[in-house]
Order: C-alpha cells, then sequence, then structure tokens
C-alpha cells in the first residue's frame, strides 16, 4: 500500500487482551456494515445492531444501560443535557393543540421553552400549584397530553405528592413525566410511584464534578420507549463518548458522594434554621419545607440543594453583599459538584408570594462541613 493508503487504512498493531478497570471510549460516526444488505438506520442500536453514532456508540449505551438499571427502567436515552431532555419529553407527548401541565416551581428553562418555543407551535402549557395533589383531576382538559411532576422543585424546594397526581392522571389517560433531578435518579423511585417517563440532568449528580453536560430520559414500557425512541431520532439528540465516559466514572462513586453531601448539607441546613437571621430553610428533611411529610414517605434521602429566606431585617442589597462575601461558597449556577455554591434569586415568581431578594440557594459540595458554617456566619455578621 501506498503510505497515504496504509494511514487511513492501518493494520492494527497493538496487542490485543488489554483488561482494564474503565469503560473504554468508543467515539465514530460511521458504523462499518458486512455487506450493503446489511445496512439498517434504527435509532435502537442495543436491540437491533449498531447503524451510527448519532445513536450512540458502546460508551453512551453502556452509560444507558446502567442508568436504566438504577432507575429501575426498561431503558435511558442519553441526550446533551437535561434541558434537551426536557425538549425530548414534550416533542415525544405533545403536538400542536395539545395542552400540557407544568409546575410553577419548575425548572427555570423547562417554563421558558413552554411560554417560547412550544406556544408559538401551538403547545399550551399551563402552571399549576406544586401542592395540588389529587386537585389536579380538576386542571386535566379532552387534550392534556402530558403532566410535569418537579419534586421538589427549583429553588422554592415543595415537595410533590406525586403518586396521587400520577393516579389522578392515569384515571384521565395521561401520561407523567418526572424531572427527578434533585434524587439523582436514586432518592426517589419514580417508576414505583407511578410515573411514566423519569429524566434527570446527569449534568448534577452523576457528572459530580461540574465538567460535562448530560440528561437521560428513561421510560418503563415498550409503547413509550417507541414514542421517545422515534423523536430521539428526528431531532438528532448526540452525546460524546468521552462525556459518557466521564459519566460512567461519576457513577462509581456517586454513592458514596451523595451519602456525604446529604449529611453535610443537613449539617448547614441546620446550623442556618437556628441563625436569627433566617426565616425559614426550605430543606426537603425540615418540616419547614412544603411537603415535608411527603419527602418522608416517599424518599430514601435528602441530597446537597436547599434553600433559605433571610428575614425582613436584611434589604435585597444586604443579602446580595452577603453573596459576595462569601469566600468559600463560590458564586455559580448548576449543582451536584463538590464545590459549595450560593446565589441568590432576586426575580423569583411565585403566585402569592414576595421573597424580595431574600430567597438565597445553595449548594453544599464536599468541603470541610465547619468551613462552610464558618463561611456563612462570617457573611451574615458582615452584613448585619
Ligand atoms: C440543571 C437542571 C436541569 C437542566 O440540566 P442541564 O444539563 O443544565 O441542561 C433540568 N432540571 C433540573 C431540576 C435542573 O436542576
Amino acid at each position: 500500500m501506498h503510505w497515504h493508503s496504509r494511514l487511513v487504512q492501518p493494520q492494527t498493531l497493538a496487542t490485543s487482551g488489554f483488561q482494564s478497570l474503565a469503560t473504554p471510549t468508543y467515539r465514530g460516526s460511521t458504523v462499518l456494515f458486512n455487506k450493503q444488505a446489511d445496512i439498517v438506520d434504527d435509532w435502537n442500536q442495543a436491540e437491533n445492531g449498531y447503524s451510527y453514532g448519532l445513536y450512540g456508540t458502546p460508551t453512551t449505551l453502556e452509560l444507558s444501560g446502567r442508568i436504566a438499571q438504577l432507575e429501575g427502567a426498561l431503558h435511558s436515552f442519553v441526550v446533551p443535557g437535561g434541558q434537551a431532555a426536557i425538549a425530548l419529553v414534550y416533542f415525544a407527548m405533545c403536538r400542536a393543540g395539545s395542552h400540557a401541565l407544568v409546575p410553577h416551581n419548575a425548572y427555570g428553562p423547562n417554563k421558558e421553552m413552554a411560554q417560547g418555543l412550544l406556544k408559538d407551535l401551538g403547545i399550551d402549557v399551563e402552571p399549576y400549584d406544586p401542592l395540588i395533589g389529587a386537585g389536579i383531576s380538576d386542571l386535566i382538559r379532552d387534550n392534556t397530553s402530558l403532566i410535569w411532576v418537579e419534586s421538589p422543585g427549583s429553588v422554592t424546594m415543595e415537595i410533590q405528592d406525586v403518586p396521587a397526581i400520577c393516579a389522578a392522571a392515569h384515571g384521565k389517560g395521561v401520561m407523567v413525566a418526572l424531572d427527578n433531578t434533585y434524587a439523582a435518579g436514586v432518592l426517589f423511585d419514580a417508576f414505583a410511584h407511578g410515573v411514566d417517563i423519569s429524566m434527570q440532568a446527569l449534568t448534577k449528580y452523576v457528572g459530580g464534578h461540574s465538567d460535562l453536560l448530560l440528561g437521560t430520559v428513561s421510560v418503563n414500557t415498550e409503547v413509550l420507549k417507541a414514542k421517545v425512541g422515534v423523536t430521539f431520532k428526528q431531532l438528532g439528540l448526540a452525546v460524546s463518548p468521552d462525556d459518557c465516559n466521564l459519566a460512567l466514572r461519576g457513577l462509581q462513586t456517586l454513592g458514596i458522594r451523595l451519602t456525604h453531601l446529604e449529611k453535610s448539607t443537613l449539617e448547614v441546613a441546620q446550623w442556618l434554621s437556628e441563625q436569627k437571621g433566617v426565616a425559614q430553610v426550605f430543606h426537603p428533611a425540615f418540616p419547614s419545607c412544603p411537603g415535608h411529610e411527603l419527602w418522608k414517605r416517599d424518599f430514601t434521602g435528602s441530597s446537597s440543594v436547599f434553600s433559605f429566606l433571610f428575614t425582613e431585617e436584611f434589604s435585597a442589597s444586604q443579602v446580595e453583599a452577603f453573596i459576595d462575601t462569601l469566600s468559600m461558597f463560590k458564586i455559580g449556577m448548576s449543582w451536584g459538584g463538590v464545590t459549595s455554591l450560593a446565589l441568590v434569586y432576586p426575580n423569583i415568581e411565585r403566585p402569592g408570594k414576595d421573597y424580595a431578594g431574600r430567597l438565597v440557594r445553595l449548594n453544599i459540595g464536599l468541603e470541610h462541613t465547619q468551613e462552610l458554617i464558618q463561611d456563612l456566619e462570617r457573611a451574615i455578621k458582615t452584613v448585619s
């Protein structure tokens, strides 16, 4: 062979038989077939063989299988991020003329898509009170095709009565999708509580180190698998096998990280609840969190993200100064990594509530717990 050809079509020179604990990163767009008649174009590679890298390489399928196992799902679709997972659910379940229900404390960009792109496409997404429980029944219309639940909800952390909502929805033939990111897909058993579709941002706890963006959509029936699968294929939601490899590595320490984060976060939340400048702690394991009893009934633990409200003695600018004064806590979005983060939500909108820039959300990382508390104590003192 000419050396030009040999560069492109080399012999394999490395010895085979390498045994390692790490999952290999398989990169690839083109998939080779042995003969013309073997060519397929099928997203369902786990069952029907590899066809195209867009639908995943063996690294992606390994991650998909492990998430499905962990969540007790029939199949998990791995997509580029949590928001892509939310989009995949909407596009699989809704059509022009559809009505969907989303709790008013849902992840912000979910509501942004609802009021933006989905509205423009003729899909009517209505916000509802997350604490409505079985009362959701009254909001279901003939054209309702999807109900979202997110428990605890973003920032204000309300725990929903997911089994009651699922029972009401199923009574009227409506599917329920859960954003299970808070629970990392493990602290709340979505399918055992009646949920039809469970999504999570692997970006948070599975990735666990603030260096990757991935999401999953998990389903438990062949019908939903086919419905989501067809949509997944058409949307072209490709993920990087390198990111999947990082997520596979993250899974190995997920158990120990969640255990430690729960303990450390409870200590910080407890300390905050005892401070006279703090009006309310929104942590699912605390009775001050709306829906706490449901958390006790349905969850096997809590994780690292929670919020607290300063008393009215603090102005919005003092709360902002508090955030800026923190040093161990960094200022940034997202959560579930090893670094503690703090953020104020100045414009958070909840019907009938005005937090007036006094609501702070924390993500507890893996730093020493007492040092985190000292950081909070110093910052509160400085701005008081
Ligand atoms: C972060 C987050 C998402 C979106 O995940 P990305 O990977 O950042 O797109 C969705 N839902 C919840 C509850 C989240 O916290």
